[in-house]
């Protein structure tokens, strides 16, 4: 399978390449350059497989002859064994019309696990085969850096570093980052909010000399690699609830749009589904953008679901690319007048074609804390803040009827309510525990890097600390 660039200056290039890669040198991000597609049949035969099986399965169509699905089978079940449900992303049933699927039962407690303890074995294989070494860098909103940081802990050829915006994540995400002491791994507090993590990691791609001398890689859902374990629950949940027969559509807790984007690809690879609900908090940007065909970037308002306290959703080039008929330079073009004047706009033929697959919603914090209480209330369930925007946006899509009435909504729930306690006990008087394994958690000794928000004084950190 080769990989193109959304800016159509880099590229094709390999499966391995593209992981190994990350972000494309035109500043553009891999997608596979056609999609995979499955028959009606050939989803049906996957309903005897395991979870593993289903990702052997699924994530062979994109390794193409350089990973077999029986390794990409074994892979998935090595970063899946420590997960704490045998069915690795299990459903509640809310109502027969409507499910939860629980998305934090890995190590993190939250749906970054899903792609990075895969990403991680990938790599590892990537690197032991060519013999080369490979600093990752990623910003993170919370989750990403705990996830990654657990599952890249260690490794002999990796060193990681994770920016995280000070004082914007929750105590809980900090102690998950900090707490991991394992050479080579390290968590560096920025002044400043997401966005400016997530420039200065662009920034750091951008410089080409740096980039090639430490083989820097990256592990935010730039990565194609990242977006490829997460298709799999997509046909998991489906096939469970009487897909591909039975209509499914599915709301998703959106911040960087890499999940709602792996959703995208697994309709791309025949699966039906009938809408994909992009939710949001009161950061609206795509709410707005689905409205209207205007991109137009705001400061970050931070809520109470901070995995999503982003303005600039970095995978949403990828559908810009596709609603353009993957015309790189008129991406290109947009990207270029966004970074510059903080705006872009779409025809509206582009903007109906994109409200065909998608519908977008949002909830201030007032709505998601009532959402937490209600299905308190009436499920004896406590939910994080996240995955009630999610549930909130859903209940929206069906009152608006962009959700059929005989259409099974599932609802992704992508933390663990402990993983954000104070919001949870406002909102239903409830306190959630942490999970056995977390138990401790906030008694674990800490280490952290600090940083001020500029490229030199980063790249002479990561040179001083990466190991030669
Ligand atoms: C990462 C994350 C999201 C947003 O996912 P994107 O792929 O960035 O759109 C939502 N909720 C939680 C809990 C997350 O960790």
């Amino acid at each position: 399978m080769d990989y193109i660039s959304t800016r159509g200056q880099h590229g094709p290039i390999g499966y391995e390449e593209a992981l190994l890669t990350g972000l494309a040198r035109d500043g553009g991000l891999f997608l596979p350059a056609s999609w995979p597609r499955f028959t009606i049949e050939e989803i049906e035969a996957m309903r005897p497989l395991s979870y593993a099986q289903l990702a052997g399965r699924i994530m062979a169509r994109f390794t193409g002859t350089e990973v077999s699905e029986a390794e990409l089978t074994q892979m998935a079940e090595e970063a899946y064994a420590g997960f704490d449900h045998p069915s690795v992303a299990p459903l509640t049933r809310l109502t027969d019309r409507l499910h939860l699927l629980e998305l934090f039962h890995g190590p993190t407690i939250a749906v970054k696990d899903y792609a990075m303890q895969f990403l991680a074995r990938a790599f590892d294989r990537a690197l032991q085969r060519t013999g080369q070494r490979a600093v990752i860098l990623g910003a993170t909103s919370g989750d990403t850096g705990s996830a990654a940081l657990e599952a890249f802990k260690g490794r002999a050829a990796v060193d990681i570093f994770i920016l995280f915006p000070e004082g914007r994540v929750s105590a809980v995400q900090q102690k998950q980052m900090t707490s991991v002491l394992a050479d080579g791994a390290h968590a560096i507090a920025l002044a400043g909010d997401f966005d400016d993590c997530q420039d200065l990691v662009k920034a750091c791609f951008n410089d080409h000399t740096f980039r090639d001398r430490v083989g820097l890689s990256a592990v935010n859902s730039i990565n194609w690699a990242r977006l490829m374990p997460q298709i799999v629950y997509y046909f998991s949940a489906a096939l469970a609830l009487g897909g591909p027969q039975q209509k499914i559509a599915f709301s998703v807790p959106t911040g960087n749009f890499g999940n709602v984007f792996a959703g995208w690809a697994a309709m791309q690879m025949g699966l039906p589904i009938e809408r994909l609900i992009i939710a949001s908090n009161q950061n609206d940007i795509l709410t707005r953008f689905f409205a209207d065909g205007m991109m137009q970037r705001e400061t970050v308002r931070p809520s109470l679901s901070p995995s999503m306290d982003i303005q600039v959703s970095s995978n949403f080039e990828r559908l810009l690319f596709e609603l353009l008929g993957r015309d790189g330079a008129r991406v290109g073009g947009l990207m270029a007048e966004f970074s510059s004047q903080g705006r872009f706009a779409v025809p509206q033929e582009i903007l109906t074609r994109a409200q065909q697959d998608f519908a977008a919603f949002c909830l201030d914090d007032a709505a998601t804390k009532a959402v937490i209480d209600k299905i308190w209330r009436q499920h004896d369930q406590l939910i994080d803040p996240h995955s009630a925007v999610g549930l909130g946006a859903a209940w929206q899509a069906k009152e608006t009827g962009l959700v059929g009435s005989d259409t099974v909504l599932v609802s992704l729930a992508c933390a663990h309510p402990a993983k954000f306690p104070d919001a949870v006990q406002k909102a239903s008087g409830q306190t959630p525990q942490l999970p056995d394994h977390l138990a401790d958690l906030m008694d674990r000794e800490e280490a952290s890097l600090r940083c001020r928000n500029d490229k030199a004084a980063l790249i002479s950190l990561m040179e001083q600390e990466r190991r030669k």
